[in-house]
């Protein structure tokens, strides 16, 4: 049986087991287009990508498959060498802890997509970054562009045209970098992990 015909069958829940970790060739190649229109499977596995994201980041869901929780997730890392990536970024409670008006910030399946536009500006999370492909910390500031135009196709092979800044454009980018090959710890300086750049944003 191939990936996606396992990936996709009814029953199967994508889990931990589904993602490859690096050193794995798969995440360092650059992976292809789709075409349009899309296979059912194709379209079945970008929903099966956003569900392991939302199983990921509720906690009962998450400790009874053995979950890391996730934000994204890119086809590469399901040694799947396709342009599909799922973006999951939850809204977080106000001061008061009352929840969110909208549950996410970010809630989207994107085929094909690529950065088209971006600012001159650099920005990094605080934080630093993580990857369900990478299960060790590298710490340091992740250096990329503050703020991104992204064009991508949905499911239906329609077009979109967006603007992304703050924490939605450092997860969009930390995705495309998968289906071209790229690790996030590529994008930290190795002499001075925590080197600011002029004019960098550091992102709380
Ligand atoms: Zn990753």
């Amino acid at each position: 049986m191939s990936v996606i015909e396992k990936l996709t069958k009814s029953a199967h829940l994508i889990d931990m087991n589904d993602i490859i970790r690096e050193g794995n060739p798969t995440l360092r190649a650059v992976a292809k287009d789709v075409t349009f229109p899309l296979t059912e499977q194709e379209v079945i596995l970008g929903e099966k990508m956003l569900q392991f994201l939302r199983n990921s980041q509720d906690p009962v869901m998450a400790e009874k498959m053995g979950l890391r929780g996730g934000v994204g997730l890119a086809a590469p890392q399901l040694d799947l060498s396709k342009r599909i990536i799922a973006i999951l970024v939850p809204n977080l409670p106000d001061k008061e802890g009352n929840p969110p008006k909208e549950a996410y910030a970010l809630q989207t399946v994107m085929y094909n997509a690529k950065v088209v536009a971006h600012s001159v500006q650099d920005a990094a999370l605080a934080e630093g970054e993580g990857c369900l492909s990478v299960d060790r910390e590298v710490p340091g500031y992740v250096v990329r562009h503050a703020r991104v135009t992204v064009e991508y196709f949905d499911k239906e092979g329609e077009k979109h045209r967006i603007k992304l800044k703050g924490y939605n454009s450092i997860v969009v980018q930390h995705e495309i970098d998968h289906t071209n090959g790229i690790m996030f710890y590529d994008r930290i300086n190795a002499k001075e992990p925590f080197a600011i750049k002029d004019g960098m944003l550091v992102i709380e």
